[in-house]
């Protein structure tokens, strides 16, 4: 359903492929700070840098409960132009902030039960998340680096509130 580049999770981890034996891999929401390696072959996994599509509310309420790091959700949809627009700038957001924050997508039109409980109204909309809880949101096209900007002055607000 989402044409770019994207990776996907299940409600444990974001499953990732194995640069050396293709073995697909999980990378433990608690472990996203961390290097992991390959379980198969011991190569070592790079952090996620592409856009985690995020497929139900399982697992969205699984990410953000147990992410090691702040997470960014672009909330978007199939007819909405904006978002479209957008994407290649969250897909190159996502190589931005590897390893430092991970870069979520949830499509409002298969996912109604998570854009109605998080209240969204208009898309794209971007929403921080940090500790299970959300710290800030933002709606409207944007470029990569005002998103990484917007996203990292949230995130540092949300680490100095802990
Ligand atoms: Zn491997």
């Amino acid at each position: 359903m989402n044409p770019s580049p994207h990776l996907l999770a299940d409600d444990r981890g974001v499953v990732t492929q194995c640069p050396r034996c293709h073995r697909a891999n999980r990378i433990p929401f608690s472990r996203l700070h961390q290097s992991g390696q390959c379980g198969s072959c011991k190569a070592p996994l790079a952090h996620p840098a592409l856009p985690v599509e995020i497929e139900s509310l399982a697992i969205f309420s699984a990410l953000i409960a147990g992410a090691s790091l702040p997470v960014l959700v672009d909330f978007w949809a199939p007819w909405c132009g904006p978002c479209q627009m957008v994407a290649p700038e969250v897909a190159r957001l996502a190589a931005l902030v590897a390893g430092t924050m991970l870069v979520a997508k949830v499509n409002t039109e298969a996912n109604p039960d998570i854009a109605g409980r998080l209240g969204v109204r208009s898309i794209p909309l971007f929403v921080v998340f940090f500790n299970g809880k959300e710290v800030d949101r933002t709606a409207g096209a944007m470029g990569a680096e005002q998103l990484q900007a917007f996203a990292s002055a949230a995130a540092r607000r949300a680490e100095g509130a802990r």
